[in-house]
């Protein structure tokens, strides 16, 4: 087994990599919503080795990152006028909207679908690696399917070292959760996915907003999901986490109860715990919230915790990413308390 080479972003590392990416290779990137596992988005070999490095599902899409708004021609086509002023106002930024596809694409990109999700990254050093390849990048994030995402370099090697050549340093991401995801309908959008973009920034350019089902709900595995990646198993620490939704003196009082010494409280910053507690804060407001709770559910692993206790975040505005992500690392598994 080799080793993934960790390089820091200079234009030397950066040329490096993308000539890797143009010989079909996959090299791990930062964004500044989670890290990236790229690849030539045109190229069907290649893409196959993200789906295999990562054990992804195959009817699971991948995004494609472009860095410049040309770029999109030939990707889509029937690029709705909305779809247009989104970008103007979004991007580059953590916003993918789901497009027609070009047959370009290779359908093992887009899952098998007819449209594809593309976004700007914001991050300089994505961008510069897409355009030192002048190709767009086939890019989810750089984690073994169902583990949380990877928000640092250091965390993709944890999960990828040996099973891809190489991964930029970008440092720690801006933003910790994947972007907003969403779709075209006739009179507005629809949220697949929400992120740290929300739906009432999305409102001041769109009027109608809707929020999918699968947003908060369980997708069963076997119907065709708006957004595929909502039906599988996500974002898993290798512990069982438990949603307590309830005041902090009955979350306290449930832990009491229910704790072993093998479990951890997953708390705000400020929350007052009992010292016989074992608990890790995962921000004190949503944005903070979604910058640490990749992080979190990665650091509870190396604790060894069997079962963590969280408690719940704000469900709208930012909080809706973060209340998205921990209920299926949670296995939508709540726990009512104080009623
Ligand atoms: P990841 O890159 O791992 O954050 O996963 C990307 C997610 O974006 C997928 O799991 C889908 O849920 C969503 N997505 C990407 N492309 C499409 C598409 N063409 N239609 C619907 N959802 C998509
Ligand atoms: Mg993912």
């Amino acid at each position: 087994m080799f080793d993934t080479k960790l390089l820091s972003p200079t234009p030397e590392n950066i040329d490096y990599c993308a000539r890797l990416i143009k010989c079909g290779e996959i090299v791990g990137m930062p964004t500044e919503t989670v890290y990236g596992l790229a690849a030539n988005a045109f190229d069907e070999s290649a893409v196959r080795k993200i789906f295999a490095a990562k054990g992804r599902p195959a009817d699971n899409p991948l995004i494609v990152h472009i860095s410049d708004i040309d770029m999109i021609k030939t990707l889509s086509t029937d690029i709705p006028e909305l779809a247009w002023k989104l970008a103007e106002s979004f991007w580059p930024g953590p916003l993918t909207m789901v497009l027609p596809k070009t047959h370009k694409i290779p359908s093992v990109t887009s899952g098998g679908l007819d449209t594809v999700g593309i976004r700007m990254p914001k991050s300089p050093v994505a961008r510069e690696l897409i355009r030192a390849c002048l190709l767009p990048l086939a890019a989810p994030s750089a984690n073994i399917s169902g583990r949380p995402s990877t928000t640092s370099a250091l965390h993709v090697l944890n999960d990828l070292n040996g099973l891809i050549p190489a991964v930029l340093d970008g440092g720690e991401c801006e933003v910790g959760v994947e972007s907003t995801v969403i779709s075209f309908e006739s009179d507005g959008v629809r949220i697949l996915r929400p992120g740290i973009i929300t739906a009432d920034e999305l409102m001041s350019v769109a009027h109608n907003v809707f929020i999918d089902n699968g947003v908060l709900n369980e997708v069963s595995s076997d119907i065709k999901a708006a957004s595929p990646g909502m039906k599988y198993k996500h974002y898993s620490p290798k512990a069982k986490v438990v949603l307590v939704d309830g005041s902090l003196e009955s979350f306290i009082e449930y832990a009491k109860e229910n704790a072993s010494e093998d479990t951890f409280l997953m708390c705000f910053d400020g929350d007052e715990i009992p010292d016989d507690l074992n608990v890790v804060y995962y921000g004190k407001n949503s944005r903070e919230q979604a910058n640490r709770l990749f992080k979190v559910l990665r650091e509870l692993d190396e604790l060894n915790a069997k079962t963590v206790f969280a408690r719940v975040p704000e469900k709208s505005g930012e909080g809706l990413a973060v209340y998205n992500r921990i209920l299926r690392a949670a296995a939508f598994e709540i726990v009512r308390v104080g009623e």
